[in-house]
């Protein structure tokens, strides 16, 4: 028995393992894997330190595929406007105004927020510059993700600082990948983030096509997130977005295209065909007035899916509780009471996420041999949460991120009684308030008109 095994006694356990079975037991954990889930051989536990649970609940750390560490300090400093006037506005300038100290603090705010509401896996958007920053404070959190530089070499009232030329912005990307793939680990991997058809020349996404086939690398960009985007591509290259991006060589099995409102059946076959993910962000989608995206039709056609909280400035929350409950109450009053089940939406919050990163085989469910990184959370002590029902019901529908009792991530504990491990939170937000300060004045110079 390993000194660093950790027995988890006494709890329900939604594994979403490919039964998608719910056990009553426990788990050990041993040099951060998991070594048995479900009933325990205390002889197999001899010598572990015990953790006991009470009936709490255990499930697979969640795994969000649309985020932006860079954006949480406009947390709250832009609301109520439409996506092109929110990015020309408010995200580009600030963006623009970004130290690398003041993003290594915003991306630092975002990944506790994370880490406090059950997210142990993510897919970053970046932004243009700095993205070591982002490297380093994933390094320091202990979660696991897929960073990218944010590229954009093209677009109109694009701030001067994050206008860059193509070869540029190709070389800082592989760059960037050459220091940033499998590091921590393996816990940080690299995804290429053409930000979306707009902000891109052709000659870009295609470069980009091909360097993320040569290094089996991700993609990561925006899609078909407002009618905009449509108009767009229709004008400048007479297809739709997702036409144009299957086009461009951009889709694939290793691709998250985030949001996919608008689309039609034909762009729906292009995603199934080539096994395209598309990351739903329901609140990002609502708080924007983008509109609704059709997820049972994407279902239907064999879309992959995932789910994300996009950037602190458009949800104005990075907590997957709150995406999973849209996410499933969004559908029904369009598709029925059963078109988004709990479980449905476990799977994309979890399971389909990790697959969506390639990332299954080591995270998204409780199974023997993968990372421990999992949530503990304590619904029985909740009036709000209680008393009992259908385990699934109650994760989707009544949780919340108060109800997270312990985050562990590659066995690494990160929460413990509902705190950052490690981590002076009033300190970091003291900080953070006087960066964004300091950011809000110095963007000012980027705001045109
Ligand atoms: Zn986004």
């Amino acid at each position: 028995m390993s000194q660093r095994a950790l027995w988890l006694k006494n709890a329900t356990l939604v594994t979403m393992n490919p039964e998608r079975a719910v056990l009553e037991g426990g788990l050990l954990i041993e040099d951060g894997r998991i070594t048995a889930v479900g009933s325990i051989d205390p002889e197999d536990a001899d010598g572990a330190e015990v953790l006991h649970l009470d009936g709490h609940v255990i499930i697979p750390g969640f795994v969000q595929c649309h985020i932006h560490l860079c954006q949480t300090l406009m947390r709250n400093h832009a609301d109520d406007m439409a996506l092109i006037e929110w990015l020309r506005g408010r995200i580009w300038p600030y963006e623009a105004a970004l130290t690398p100290e003041a993003l290594a603090v915003s991306a630092r705010v975002g990944l506790a927020e994370l880490t406090l509401s059950g997210t142990t896996s993510l897919l970053d958007m970046g932004t243009v510059h700095h993205t070591d920053a982002i490297g380093e404070a994933v390094k320091e959190s202990g979660l696991r993700a897929h960073i990218g530089k944010c590229m954009m070499d093209h677009g109109d009232q694009v701030p001067e600082p994050l206008h860059e030329a193509t070869d540029d912005s190709m070389r800082e990307s592989l760059r960037l990948h050459s220091t940033w793939d499998g590091a921590a680990g393996g816990r940080i991997q690299y995804a290429f983030a053409p930000r979306f058809a707009v902000s891109c020349t052709e000659e870009l996404l295609r470069q980009v096509g091909e360097a993320a086939a040569d290094l089996d690398c991700p993609i990561h960009t925006h899609s078909s997130e407002t009618a905009f985007e449509n108009e767009f591509t229709q004008q400048h290259y007479g297809v739709s977005n997702i036409n144009f991006l299957q086009r461009v060589g951009i889709t694939g099995a290793q691709s998250v295209f985030a949001h996919g409102v608008h689309v039609d059946d034909h762009d729906c076959q292009i995603l199934a065909d080539t096994s395209t993910t598309v990351c739903h962000c329901p609140s990002s989608n609502l708080k924007l007035a983008s509109g609704i995206a059709n997820i049972p039709r994407y279902d239907e056609f064999g879309v992959p899916l995932a789910l994300g909280a996009d950037g602190a400035p458009c949800n104005n929350n990075l907590d997957a509780f709150i995406e999973m409950r849209l996410a499933a109450l969004l559908q029904k009053p369009f598709h029925g009471p059963e078109s988004m089940p709990a479980r449905r939406v476990l799977e994309l919050a979890t399971i389909d996420g990790a697959r969506a990163l390639g990332i299954d085989d080591e995270v998204g469910s409780l199974e023997v041999g993968k990372s421990a990184d999992l949530v503990v959370m304590d619904l029985d002590s909740d009036p709000g949460c209680g008393p009992g029902g259908d385990v699934e019901a109650r994760l989707v529908y009544t949780a919340q991120k108060h109800n997270v009792r312990h985050v562990f991530a590659s066995g690494r504990q990160l929460v413990r009684d509902g705190r950052l491990c490690g981590v002076d939170t009033e300190a970091l937000m003291a900080r953070a308030r006087d960066v964004q300060r300091d950011v809000a004045q110095r963007m000012q110079q980027f705001i045109s008109g």
